[in-house]
């Protein structure tokens, strides 16, 4: 071979090398855009199916107590809805009102003005579990269909059947104080949720655990919440905890509790849950806005 023949082969194959560079090159490029085309249905999609049914609905709901020295203003025009499958946390200082609008709604006390529409069967969650300390877990589980009067063979089995999944079952036949503080947590949930309500009023309900059960106790009621489909209000006063469990947030006014701000919640990962969106930045963002938003020098 010539040297002109040697250099003809030598920069023909670095033409070929080129072709090749370009084409994978090209071939990037078309993966890129098909994973931001993906990308871009995929959020169109969540648009679509983010929920619009309304499952409750407060308008202009307002509250004074009679209080032997004087008239407590406890709630000012409170406006706000509970979308179908959605978390709401109601966030806002000690003493604003924040269980008033809960006892309210769940009926345990009256409202002076406005309107309150319900669509499904409201469930309870208190701070202090209140299971009853001389009865297995699995009659306190019962308890809560005998109160409500519907102590059927199918919601028995029903409940047995929650047990189960929720790994209780094991420990149907012990007493609550054998029970840790998140199983504790738990089983008061499953007697909730035996009587098959479609919406959900957590009121401080993780407030006496301590840290860490806390934040892992968020995690296993989240998880069997959107499990069942059941839409949340959860009253906190902790922030992190309202970002954490939340689609949306009313922040309220000190009292008497006046709408202040309502906040979208919103985490760009999949299957967000409240341990994994606390390492997303976006968190402290959230948390900085509601700290503002609460502003508890006003
Ligand atoms: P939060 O849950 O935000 O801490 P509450 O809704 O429990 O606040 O209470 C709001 C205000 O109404 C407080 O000042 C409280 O003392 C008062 N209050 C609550 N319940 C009653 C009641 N049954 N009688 C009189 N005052 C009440
Ligand atoms: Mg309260």
């Amino acid at each position: 071979m010539s040297t002109q023949e040697k250099n003809i082969k030598i920069s023909t194959i670095n033409e070929v090398q080129e072709n090749k560079q370009d084409k994978e090159k090209n071939i990037q490029e078309e993966q890129k855009q098909i994973q931001e085309e993906q990308k871009q249905t995929q959020q169109q999609e969540k648009q679509q199916t983010k929920p619009t049914k309304e499952v409750l609905k407060i308008e202009n709901v307002s509250k004074k107590y009679q209080a032997p020295n004087g008239e407590i203003e406890a709630l000012k025009k409170i406006d706000f809805t509970l979308k179908e499958g959605e978390f709401l946390s109601i966030i806002g200082p000690s003493g604003c009102g924040k269980s008033t609008i809960l006892s309210i709604i769940a009926g345990l006390e009256s409202k002076d003005n406005g309107e309150i529409k319900i669509d499904g069967k409201i469930g309870y969650m208190l701070q202090k579990d209140s299971l009853l300390e001389w009865r297995t877990i699995y009659s306190n589980i019962m308890f809560g269909l005998e109160v409500q009067k519907n102590r059927t063979k199918e919601n028995e089995e029903y409940a047995i059947q929650l047990l189960k999944k929720y790994n209780l079952y094991d420990f149907k036949d012990k007493y609550p104080n054998q029970l840790s503080g998140g199983m504790r947590q738990r089983a008061a949930l499953i007697r909730t949720l035996a009587i098959k309500p479609k919406i959900l009023l957590l009121d401080e309900a993780f407030s006496a655990l301590d840290y860490q059960t806390r934040i892992m106790v968020t995690k296993d009621i989240y998880d069997i919440l959107k499990n069942e489909h059941i839409s949340a209000l959860i009253v906190t006063h902790d922030i992190s905890e309202a970002i954490s469990m939340s689609d949306r947030i009313v922040i309220l006014s000190n009292r008497p509790a006046q709408v202040k701000d309502i906040m979208e919640i919103e985490f760009e990962m999949e299957n967000r849950d409240p341990i994994n969106c606390r390492e997303s930045p976006k968190f402290s963002e959230y948390f900085d806005a509601v700290w503002k938003g609460l502003n508890i020098y006003e």
